[in-house]
């Protein structure tokens, strides 16, 4: 068990912006991790290795790992390179940035633990003890540095309560004590599913080629960025970029349920199923009419008024267009607990991310407005 083998790490480490490599060094140099944050939101490894690389001149990012707001690790850099992240300490040290400014979420809390433990149980690391876990401004040097933006005593002290210090033996995960294995299979399963049927769907509707494991790889996450460029779902930079979570898994759905009608433009008020085809440049004779309403599962099709009129709707999608297919909203049912009811993720961050990258609910910060329109989009 290692770092390797954490199940929410992504390997990163070729997407990065390069000038150079950085010197190499042997494990058995490293004896301390150094813990940073990004000074900034919204932002992921391949950012920071831009303003490395460009804005300082460093060979890439400087960081060993990035930890995500939404808990994703990033590897970012190989641990056997000297980084640039603690001016003349840098030879033995491992850098962790978490992204933010002084505050950070439970999820990034729960995966830097997660690191930590896991970089302290490789073969080859396990020199490391946790009071070599240090922040930024713990170095010399660099004590008048806002970096880390967390008090590292309390740090320590959490990861010393996890593992009952910093005694031999394999640490223990989770308020239960429990084996990495248990624990994080526990943790992680909702997510390996959805990652899963993420790979499956993008297999199928964007012709993805991915193994259909459930591990979010570097081609399950570059298929998903392109999903979400394409789709507008997220934008580089963003908590969810190329993370297949609710949002991408909802429209990867209505994608694989869709038989195409949907993407034809609405009909004109008043506009009859041959005009209609004429304009959109589809043959309106009524062998292809009757061909078309068939395999839509209009019996019978003889070209009757009502017959006709259903094609319409069928082939422009007008009948079903921007519905959604979960179910309706109890009476006074509030977002919460309708997400919890139909099985969706009702977290703050999950709405936001909803409201903001599927529905165009800009700002939102959870008012009771906002919510009952993210409810009506959601129900339909
Ligand atoms: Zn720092």
């Amino acid at each position: 068990m290692g770092y390797r083998d954490l199940p929410q790490l992504v390997d990163v480490r070729g997407n990065m912006i390069r000038n150079g490599a950085y010197s190499k060094r042997s494990w058995s140099q490293i004896t301390d991790i150094a813990r940073h944050h990004s000074v900034s939101t919204g932002n992921d490894g391949r950012d920071i290795s831009g303003w490395h690389a460009n804005d300082n001149g460093w060979p890439s990012i400087g960081y060993h790992f990035v930890i995500l707001e939404d808990g994703t690790i990033e590897w970012t850099n190989s641990v056997n390179r000297i980084g640039y992240h603690v001016g003349n300490n840098n030879t033995p040290l491992i850098g962790v940035c978490s992204i933010g400014n002084g505050s950070f979420t439970q999820a990034q809390e729960d995966s830097w633990e997660d690191l930590v433990k896991a970089i302290r149980e490789t073969d080859g690391l396990d020199q490391i003890s946790i009071s070599d876990v240090k922040g930024h401004n713990e170095y010399p040097g660099h004590a008048t540095n806002g970096c880390p933006g967390i008090n590292m005593d309390t740090v320590r002290s959490r990861l010393r309560g996890g593992s009952g210090g910093s005694s031999s033996g394999p640490p223990k995960y989770g308020p239960n004590n429990e084996s990495f294995a248990s624990y994080h299979d526990d943790k992680w399963m909702v997510k390996k599913d959805s990652y899963l049927e993420s790979q499956q769907l993008l297999n199928r509707v964007e012709d993805a080629g991915l193994d259909e494991d459930g591990i979010l790889g570097q081609n399950t996450l570059n298929a998903t960025r392109d999903f979400h460029d394409k789709y507008n779902i997220s934008k580089r930079g963003a908590n969810f970029y190329g993370v297949p979570g609710p949002a991408t898994l909802k429209k990867l759905r209505e994608l694989d349920n869709d038989d195409g009608s949907g993407d034809n433009p609405a009909p004109k008020s008043g506009e009859g199923i041959v005009d209609y085809l004429n304009r959109i440049g589809v043959d309106s004779s009524y062998n292809n009419r009757k061909s078309m309403a068939e395999s839509h599962g209009i019996t019978n099709y003889s070209g009757t008024a009502s017959q006709n009129t259903k094609l319409l709707e069928l082939v422009s999608g007008s009948g079903t267009r921007g519905k959604s297919s979960n179910p309706p909203a109890n009476s006074g049912e509030g977002i919460v607990d309708y997400m919890n009811r139909i099985g969706m993720d009702s977290s703050y961050d999950n709405r936001k991310d909803l409201a903001e990258n599927t529905y165009g609910i800009s700002n939102y910060t959870g008012t009771a407005s906002q919510n009952n329109d993210l409810l009506n989009e959601l129900s339909g």
